[in-house]
């Protein structure tokens, strides 16, 4: 129901938990959530508010997820745990072999785009390396479609006939559509499928035996 904008408001006050460091004298208020992912049921009790405080000028504290004592961070869990969070998520993703595609980390840092796999074991010289890189296929992004319309579109009149308006070029911007459609990807970003590590462990193990036998050949 809607009524007169003068009307129906009253003055309230709410209560904010805050935590505040008593050696520096920060207060650091409540959000009203807690940390959910903590396996420690007393650090899933506590508030943010209170981690920060605790933290706020103390020479160390404690992970969230296992309880290791770190100097400086710059999340809430320590290296470790993050890692074990990524591993999990790329474990769980769907996974095929790799036959040369562009690939790159999950993290958008390191691409493979020319389906080199001296490179790539160059690169990740260990089983441990190989896992860890947590390699996904990359997805290609198009060159966007020109649309003349959509580029007037601040600077036209609201009753504007673009249709006639732009039939003139219309031959024109079709042909550069073409143009950029036949350009083919113009970037790369990481995707959601998973290289499946297995064959290149496999790869990597035919090699190691090819230098050792290399190797014990010569007297
Ligand atoms: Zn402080
Ligand atoms: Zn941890």
């Amino acid at each position: 129901m809607k009524r007169p904008y003068t009307e129906g408001v009253e003055k309230t006050t709410v209560t904010l938990e805050a935590w505040r460091c008593t050696t520096c004298g920060a207060t650091h208020i409540a959000y009203p959530k807690e940390i959910k992912d903590a396996p420690d049921p007393n650090y899933r009790a506590a508030t943010y508010a209170e981690l920060r405080a605790r933290g706020c000028c103390a020479k160390a504290f404690p992970c969230p997820g296992c309880g290791a004592l770190a100097s400086e961070r710059a999340h809430w869990f320590c290296g470790a745990c993050v890692k074990s969070k990524d591993d999990a998520r790329h474990a769980k993703r769907e996974r095929r072999p790799w036959k040369g595609e562009p690939i790159g980390e999950d993290d958008g840092e390191r691409y493979f785009m020319d389906g080199d796999v001296d490179e790539l074991l160059d690169a990740y010289p260990t089983e441990a390396a190989l896992r860890d890189a947590h390699l996904v296929f990359a997805k290609p992004h198009h060159a966007r479609p020109f649309d003349v319309s959509e580029y007037h579109d601040d600077c036209l009149p609201d009753d504007c006939d673009v249709d006639r308006l732009f039939a003139p070029v219309m031959p024109q911007v079709e042909a550069l559509n073409k143009a950029l459609a036949a350009l083919g990807p113009v970037s790369w970003v990481v995707g959601d499928v998973a290289v499946d590590e297995a064959p290149l462990w496999a790869e990597m193990h035919a090699r190691l035996l090819e230098d050792e036998e290399r190797q014990g050949g010569v007297p």
